[in-house]
This record gives C-alpha cells, sequence and structure tokens, in this order.
C-alpha cells in the first residue's frame, strides 16, 4: 500500500464524497457497472459529489503514485480494475438546459435518458446514441453513433465545453476557443480516455419535438427478404433517416413478449427527422416486405427514442464485438445469412447492422479526434450472456464471422463499437495512424507519467444488450 491510513482519513475529510479502500463493505456496491463480469477492486475509490473532490482524488493518486480510474455507469468499453485510484461520478449529476443558446450542462454523472428528458420539455433534443441508460459523457468521448447518425452526425460533434481535471488536479475548461486548449478539445471529441477526468460538458441540442420511426419485428421466414430490402434501402435512403436491422435470438423467458419468446426474428429500426408523410412515404417500401409480428413505427415524441432500440436496463454479464463496414450491399446480405442465418446454431444473440453516412462523414470545423468517419455502416456481435463463453469460444466465433465477411468489415473502427478488443492491433484500428499519434502526444503533454491509463490492458468487454 503506497498511502497511510492517516493520508487517507485526511482524504475522506477533504471530500464530500464517499472515500473507500479496498476491503472496505461498500466498496463493491460503489465499484459496480452494467457489466457484471468486469471486476475493479481499487486501492481506493472516492465518489465524487463534487468537482472538487475530484480534484482532491486525483491529487492524492498523483502524491501516491496511483493510477487513476473513472467509472460512471459501466456500459463501457473497459479492463478490470486491480489497483490505484476509481472514482465514480454518478454524484455528478447536476443537468441544466439554456433553452435560448439550446446548449445542455451535463455533469458527468448523467444517463443520457435524464438528458432527453431535461431537453423535452423545451422541444430540444441531443444527439444520443440508441439506449438512454449509457452515460451521456463517456459516450460522447468516444464519438457516439445513434439513431440521429445520418441526420445529425457523431454525438461529439455537439460537444461545445469540456471541464476537465488534469493530472495536475487543476480544473479547466476545454473549448474550441484559443483559450480553450484547442489541441485538447480536439483530442476529448471521439479520442476517449487518457486526459484526465471529465466532471460536465456543454452539448448543443437540437431543435426536435417528433419523429417518425421505432421497429417492427418479422419472424424468421422472413428474415432474409428483410434484410436484402433493408440493403437495397440503404443505396437510396435520404439523409433524414437512419435505419438499421438486429437478427435477434430471444430465449424463451417470460419476460420477452409473446410473439417474440424462443424465436429467432429481425428487428427494422427506422428513425426519420423530416415531415412525417414523407417518412411515410421513404418507409413503406420496407413495411410492405412482409407482416411484422411485433412493433410499431410511425411518429413518436422525441422524448421515446430509446424506444426505437429498446436496449436491456438490467446491469448482467456482457459480451460483444463491433466493427465498420465499408460497404453494405446485397453480397454482404448473402454472406451474413451465411453465418449469422436463423439457421445456424451460433452462440451469437444480436448481430446488428446499422447503416451510416449522411452527416457522419462530414467533420466539424477545425476536425475531431473520433475514429471512423468514411464508414458505410456498423456491425455488432453480441454474445449469449455466459461468462464462461467470454474468453475463448465467443472471440473465436467473432474471428470466424469477421472472416467471413471480410471484403465489407473496414480495416478502421471507432472505440464506442469495438467492444471485445482481443484481437491484436483492434484498439489501434479505432483511430487513423496519424489521429493515433497525435492522440499520444496530446496524453504525453497532459498526462506524461500516465496517470489515467489508456490503453486499457486485460479481457475488454462492453456492456449488455445492442448498442
Ligand atoms: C446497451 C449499450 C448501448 C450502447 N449504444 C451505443 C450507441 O448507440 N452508440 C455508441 O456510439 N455507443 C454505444 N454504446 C457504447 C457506449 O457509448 C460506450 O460503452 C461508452 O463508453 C459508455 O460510457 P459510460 O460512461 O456509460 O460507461 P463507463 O463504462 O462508465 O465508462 C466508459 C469509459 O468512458 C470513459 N469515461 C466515462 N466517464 C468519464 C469521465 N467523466 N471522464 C473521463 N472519462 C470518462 C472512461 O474511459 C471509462 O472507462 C452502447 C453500449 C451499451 C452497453
Amino acid at each position: 500500500m503506497t498511502f497511510t491510513t492517516d493520508e487517507l482519513d485526511a482524504l475522506d475529510l477533504a471530500v464530500e464524497g464517499p472515500v473507500l479502500r479496498r476491503g472496505d463493505s461498500g466498496l463493491a456496491a460503489e465499484a459496480a457497472g452494467q457489466n457484471t463480469t468486469v471486476v475493479r477492486d481499487p486501492d481506493v475509490l472516492v465518489g465524487a459529489l463534487t468537482e472538487a473532490d475530484v480534484q482532491a482524488a486525483v491529487r492524492f493518486a498523483a502524491a501516491h503514485g496511483l493510477a487513476v480510474h473513472v467509472l460512471a455507469t459501466g456500459h463501457g468499453v473497459f479492463a478490470p480494475v486491480t489497483g490505484g485510484m476509481l472514482v465514480t461520478t454518478r454524484r455528478l449529476d447536476a443537468l441544466e438546459i439554456d433553452a435560448e443558446a439550446r446548449v445542455a450542462r451535463i455533469g458527468a454523472g448523467n444517463r443520457w435518458g435524464a438528458v432527453i428528458e431535461a431537453a423535452a420539455v423545451h422541444g430540444l433534443a441531443p444527439v444520443t446514441g440508441a439506449s438512454g441508460h449509457v452515460g451521456a459523457i463517456g459516450y460522447t468521448l468516444g464519438g457516439g453513433l445513434g439513431p440521429l447518425a445520418r441526420s445529425h452526425g457523431y454525438s461529439s460533434d455537439y460537444a461545445r465545453t469540456f471541464r476537465l481535471v488534469t493530472a495536475t488536479g487543476e480544473a479547466i475548461t476545454v473549448h474550441a476557443g484559443e483559450d480553450g486548449h484547442p489541441e485538447l478539445f480536439w483530442a476529448l471529441r471521439g479520442g476517449k480516455g487518457g486526459f484526465g477526468v471529465v466532471t460536465s460538458m456543454d452539448f448543443e441540442l437540437v431543435p426536435l419535438t417528433t419523429f417518425y420511426g421505432g421497429s417492427l419485428f418479422f419472424d424468421a421466414e422472413h428474415i432474409p427478404a428483410v434484410l436484402r430490402a433493408w440493403a437495397r434501402f440503404t443505396d437510396t435512403a435520404p439523409e433524414e433517416a437512419t435505419s438499421s436491422v438486429s437478427l435477434l435470438r430471444f430465449p424463451p423467458l417470460p419476460v420477452v413478449p409473446e410473439a417474440l419468446r424462443g424465436k429467432t426474428v429481425v428487428s427494422l429500426r427506422y428513425v426519420h427527422v423530416g415531415e412525417p408523410e414523407e417518412a411515410e412515404r421513404v418507409f413503406a417500401p420496407l413495411r410492405a416486405v412482409a407482416p411484422a409480428v411485433f412493433g410499431r413505427v410511425g411518429e413518436m415524441p422525441a422524448a421515446q427514442i430509446g424506444l426505437v432500440h429498446n436496449d436491456p436496463v438490467d446491469p448482467g454479464p456482457a459480451w460483444d464485438r463491433g466493427m465498420l463496414l465499408d460497404l453494405i450491399d446485397d453480397d454482404l446480405i448473402e454472406a451474413f445469412l451465411d453465418v449469422l442465418g436463423p439457421e445456424r446454431e451460433v452462440p451469437i444473440v444480436a448481430a446488428e447492422l446499422r447503416h451510416l453516412g449522411g452527416a457522419t462523414l462530414r467533420d466539424v470545423p477545425g476536425g475531431s479526434a473520433v475514429g471512423g468517419r468514411p464508414a458505410a455502416g456498423t456491425l455488432v456481435l453480441i454474445g449469449v450472456p455466459d461468462p464462461a463463453l467470454f474468453d475463448g469460444v465467443l472471440p473465436a466465433v467473432a474471428d470466424g464471422i469477421t472472416a467471413r465477411l471480410a471484403p465489407w468489415v473496414s480495416a478502421s473502427n471507432t472505440i464506442n463499437f469495438a467492444g471485445d478488443l482481443s484481437v491484436p492491433g483492434s484498439f489501434e484500428s479505432c483511430w487513423a495512424p496519424e489521429v493515433l499519434e497525435r492522440l499520444a502526444r496530446v496524453r504525453a503533454e497532459w498526462d506524461p507519467a500516465g496517470m489515467f491509463p489508456y490503453p486499457v490492458v486485460g479481457r475488454v468487454s462492453a456492456g449488455a444488450g445492442s448498442r
């Protein structure tokens, strides 16, 4: 142990939130996250209640040579924490909406759901991810591709400022202006980790009260036709429309709606932010492919955008691997059906294809670090949630699927979608080589001692549900 009980007691007195050390009874609960297979056993944990708490925690860590890890919701890509300092951010839950300026000031403890709800009161919406349960800041630091991706781009495009506690314990405001450390701002918009602890961000909101969308589920016999029609749809889809398909193998459990229970189905998701009549017209050929057994696509309040993907919210064991696609075409669908189709016995509960392009292709003025801009789509494989499969079977299955789909899989990736990083080089592939080098320079400047470890090492798995 690199610190004494007296020193830890002094830290406890200095901070408002809880301070726990290894072996304390509350530590496991405080360090728990969405993916229950990830062990977090730090030497010391600070449950930050204020930005000053984060500063005190970082200064303590610096003084005692401890690495600093951050936990928001535990949905993210991460390795086990086996020592050092863990700062939990869930109590930093301040949230203010400036409706006139169309900006949300989001404390690091907020999930997207809270931001969506608060913004909706003003007819505004954040450009969020698929799940309202994911942490707004952890998500945005990695870029973020959600159900508004084609119409609005990456979520990180909407970050305006970050409050960051750096390795020296100083709290700074980071933005694109000359006095805002613009190079660090560039890095925080998609570079993910290794820069410090973000305590809050100002995030631009977009005017959106309703959208036309939802999801339809089709039985196994219609899966090939739905997937083929969707691939053709992506050829001509307007930027207003963001869509995805997910091949789902539901367990025979009572929590699953009866129409889907124990079945292999495809879920077709659609979000269109234009006029409802036009949105319906664009969607009509997809709706006409086959009768849906479950779900609805129609006009919806913007605040219900999380229902489109309807990701599970209960914590549990989780394994997934994601990649980007250079192209979505008919042959991709045939290869996808060949390896993942309903007649295949594969330990993959969800195989999701998303359509990118439109606004995701356009970088922000001044640029940002986010990886994957040129991609045409994403593929995410979510494994059977059995931890016994996580270290060998699922990576091997995913390797096989990836090899079969190699002609479409992009050489580059984006960090929020990567999930399992067990393949050598997969972390590095999340940014273009010159971006990776530039990020390393920014980290070396702001965290020369490597106090905020990044990249993470060890088994790396993301959270439950689809992305
Ligand atoms: C069900 C589900 C749905 C998802 N949907 C999408 C999606 O639609 N689009 C998409 O792009 N991604 C999606 N993701 C991926 C998700 O965006 C990332 O996993 C993200 O890292 C989650 O952030 P978090 O803060 O909730 O998680 P955490 O696990 O708590 O944090 C993950 C990492 O983010 C960093 N971090 C978090 N907070 C801070 C902070 N305050 N300061 C500094 N670093 C911090 C740290 O490096 C940390 O290790 C999804 C994941 C899941 C499990």
